[in-house]
């Protein structure tokens, strides 16, 4: 399911085995939540060479409807995508607004910001509806506490999260099934997470309830600690992150799995992930430069177009522009992985590193 082929301090690079195809780690997963990377075709993301995404299956349990995936046979038919989905079970929505009612022993019990209507989900039930979506990785119901929260709040989240990580159903011979690691920024906390999650027979692990608002070297603190516990031979995957720097870092201590909505989210709002840094396209600076977005890029929006023609475009909100930004920025984070892993073969992570904080 998960090999690991060379090391370089703590990082490592390895092989992801799913029923839709093998991954080489470390990689990164564009965020298609709603069952679509924003504003990318299935034609983008294949040129783009993108074999992970990762979807949100609470909300596409409130919408569409699981019954509307079901007869397309699965999200990778309705959405047009071979390559490896992921699913993500809802915990996160816990500090999105509008979602969240109440957690306990049971589970979390949301509301529909559709209709008002309350469903509870239970570790068996996200798993049913993941299964029934028919992603390849199910990561289990977590209950993920907000940035900043009190020690009491942060030991009740890792309390429940153990408590479902032990009835989440595991023993699916088709689907993987990751846990979460939650804790926020205690230590202690977060040791207690990593061992009791451990102990249990997960294929891999998620390290939730991070990157959202505390400093960044806390982040990586929390990751070390982490990874010093979970088991060496299955996968990290550090939801919610990032940018190429927070990524390299990352892996450093020991991750192997990213997903962002960094790539599609700054295309949409006019900022370009280049080799020189991130360029805010929208800038007067570029209304007459003739150069493409990225000189080492060879996507399309770099083949065919000057940074002047996507500022204009950019500047008039038109959606020619969000989506030529999006593809060009998922198609530098696969670029970016490819890169990465390279370094990590030729035992260079550190000198890769110290150029990105030029730029970054
Ligand atoms: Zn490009």
């Amino acid at each position: 399911m998960f090999k690991i082929s060379t090391e370089d301090g703590n990082a490592r690079l390895g092989t992801l085995k799913t029923r839709h195809g093998e991954v080489k780690t470390p990689f990164f997963m564009p965020v298609a939540t709603k069952a679509t990377a924003k504003t990318l075709t299935p034609e983008d993301l294949q040129i783009c060479k993108v074999e992970a995404l990762i979807s949100n299956s609470l909300h596409l349990f409130l919408r569409p409807g699981v019954d509307v995936l079901e007869l397309h046979g699965g999200l990778h038919k309705f959405m047009k995508f071979d390559g490896v989905i992921f699913t993500d079970s809802g915990g996160f929505q816990m500090i999105r607004k509008g979602f969240f009612i109440d957690a306990n022993e049971k589970g979390i019990t949301f509301r529909s910001p559709y209709n008002g209507k309350k469903y509870l989900f239970t570790p068996e039930f996200s798993k049913e509806i993941q299964q029934r979506i028919g992603s390849d990785v199910a990561m289990m119901l977590d209950y993920c506490a907000e940035y900043p929260t009190s020690y009491e709040e942060a030991k009740r989240s890792v309390e429940l999260t153990t408590i479902w990580a032990a009835r989440f159903p595991k023993n699916t011979s088709k689907q993987l099934n990751f846990g979460i690691v939650q804790g926020s920024v205690y230590e202690d906390l977060r040791r207690k997470s990593a061992k009791d999650l451990a102990s249990m027979d997960f294929d891999g692990y998620g390290i939730g309830g991070l990157s959202i608002g505390e400093p960044k070297n806390v982040m990586y603190r929390m990751v070390e600690i982490v990874n010093s516990i979970l088991p060496e031979k299955n996968p990290r995957y550090l939801m919610g992150v990032g940018s190429p720097l927070e990524i390299v870092e990352s892996v450093m201590r020991g991750v192997d799995i990213f997903d962002s909505v960094f790539p599609t989210r700054n295309g949409r709002h006019g900022t370009a992930i280049t080799w020189q840094g991130m360029l805010n396209i929208r800038k007067s600076d570029y209304r007459t430069d003739t150069r493409p977005l990225d000189e080492e890029c060879s996507c399309p929006t770099c083949q065919n177009f000057t940074r002047a023609y996507l500022h204009h475009l950019l500047r008039e909100k038109e959606i020619l522009g969000m989506h030529l930004l999006s593809l060009h920025n998922v198609c530098f984070m696969t670029h970016f992985m490819k890169r990465l892993r390279e370094e990590i073969h030729q035992n260079s992570l550190q000198n890769f590193k110290k150029d990105l904080e030029k730029v970054f």
